[in-house]
This record gives C-alpha cells, structure tokens and sequence, in this order.
C-alpha cells in the first residue's frame, strides 16, 4: 500500500461573481508524490482538533503560500508587506505541525511551510526580507522574470543535516519565491541549509525520524531538474517506513 500524504492547501477570495473563499493547491504538489511514489491527500482547513486527520496519514507536506500572522511569533508590529494572513489556516496548520511532531509523523515544510514548522515549534521570521535584511538576492525570482522550474540561488548545505542526506550534495540551485525567512531557528531544530547571503534555506529536526523544511519549491523544478524529487521520495520512504513498523506492531 502506498503511504498517504497529507498536503495543506491556501485559502484564497472568491471572485466578485462567486465570493465564497476556496481551497486552493497547485496540482505540481501532488504530481510530485504521485511521482515519489505516495498517495496525495489534500487536507481541508477546519477548526477543531487534528488528531482525526493525523490519524489518516503516513506523512505530512506544508505548502506554500501567503504570510503567517506575525503575533503567531510574538511579532506585535507588522510589516505593510504582510499580505495574506489566514486564522483558519495559520491555526490548522500549527496544530498539525506541532501533532505530527508530537507522533513522529514524516513531515516536509516547502516555502511557507518552512516557515509554519519554525513557529509551531517557537521560532521566529524575517517579516520582510528586501527591507529588514542586508542582501543583493533578490528572493522573489518572479520580480527577475526567472522561470518558476529554473535556480535562481545556490544553497549551502550544511555538513550531516538531513538535508545532505536527501540531495546528496553539499551545494544545491534552487528557486526563490519568499520575501520572508526563518529569523531565529526552533528549539529543537537546526540549520540544514543557507543562501549565499546568509537567508536560512533549510532546517531539520534531529531528534525527529524525518522533519524537514525548505524555503524553495522543489514540486516547481522536479519536472526539468529531476534532484529535486528526492525530497519527496525521502519523505515517501520515512513514511512508509514508520506505516511498516506501527503494522508489525498492532
Ligand atoms: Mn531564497
């Protein structure tokens, strides 16, 4: 059986004709499990608790999208570029974090997931890295016309993470699509990866089984630059690993 992996969607506007809002996901992210080998399954937003969601997953993708609200980190001031904040979502998704942590539940944070796995667990953000922050990157490579599959930046990776375990590799191209970034880094996790401007780029959870974030979008470029599949089929085997151990054991 293929192990099921969970993905959050946004929650964007309706339009004027039809207002209500939707739940809203590029299909690449599924495409790319499909690929990796799981079995996709996007996760409606909902209040309450998540243990009955949890319960239906092998492993956990956070995806990108829009900005978390800033007194989610103890931010009281925002930033005007702070665009997007969603209740709904913000509170889904940091609970799911902090429950798939809490059951050493398989879990990838891309871009704002990233970011959602560094403030469930007390991290803090970068509210707006082209005025908070000293660089000549230019994190948002759309603003640059560089297409959505193609590096715009390369990633150090830091020596023993998780994250040169999955590529195998010590450097990595890698797209860029966030005006924020992780400020100070989780309790509990540690640097895996950083731009060559000093943007952190990727954490992990050495205490987990498998807990990785990165800020760049690996479902965009594992089309056309295939090393960036193997966050997913890393993800996929953590979880059909952890699927395989709680079956011997009931
Ligand atoms: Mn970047």
């Amino acid at each position: 059986m293929k192990p099921i992996i969970g993905i959050t969607p946004s929650i964007t506007a309706g339009t004027d004709s039809r207002p209500g809002r939707r739940f809203t996901l590029p299909a690449n992210y599924v495409e790319a499990v499909a690929a990796a080998g799981g079995l996709p399954l996007i996760l409606a937003p909902q209040d309450g608790p998540v243990d009955p969601v949890l319960d239906l997953l092998d492993g956990l993708i956070l995806s990108g999208g829009p900005d978390i609200r800033p007194s989610r980190y103890g931010d009281q001031e925002v930033h005007p570029s702070v665009y997007g904040v969603d209740d709904l979502r913000d509170a889904f998704e940091l609970a799911l974090t902090a429950g798939a942590i809490r059951r050493g539940l398989p879990l990838l944070g891309i871009c704002r997931g990233c970011q959602v796995l560094n403030v469930a667990l007390g991290g803090t953000l970068i509210q707006d890295i082209p005025d908070q922050y000293d660089t000549d990157i230019g994190h948002r490579q759309s603003d640059q016309q560089i297409p959505d599959a193609e590096p715009s930046h390369d990633v150090a990776v830091e020596p023993g993470s998780l994250l040169e375990t999955v590529y195998g590799a010590t450097r990595l191209q890698t797209n860029s699509f966030h005006h924020q970034a992780i400020r100070d880094i989780a309790p509990g996790l540690r640097l895996a990866g950083r731009a060559p401007d000093g943007i952190i780029e990727a954490v992990w959870q050495p205490e987990a089984p498998w807990v990785l974030g990165v800020q760049w979008h690996p479902e965009m470029m594992f089309l056309a630059h295939p090393e960036h599949l193997r966050p997913f089929q890393a993800l996929i085997a953590a979880a059909s690993g952890a699927r395989q151990a709680s079956a011997a054991a009931d």
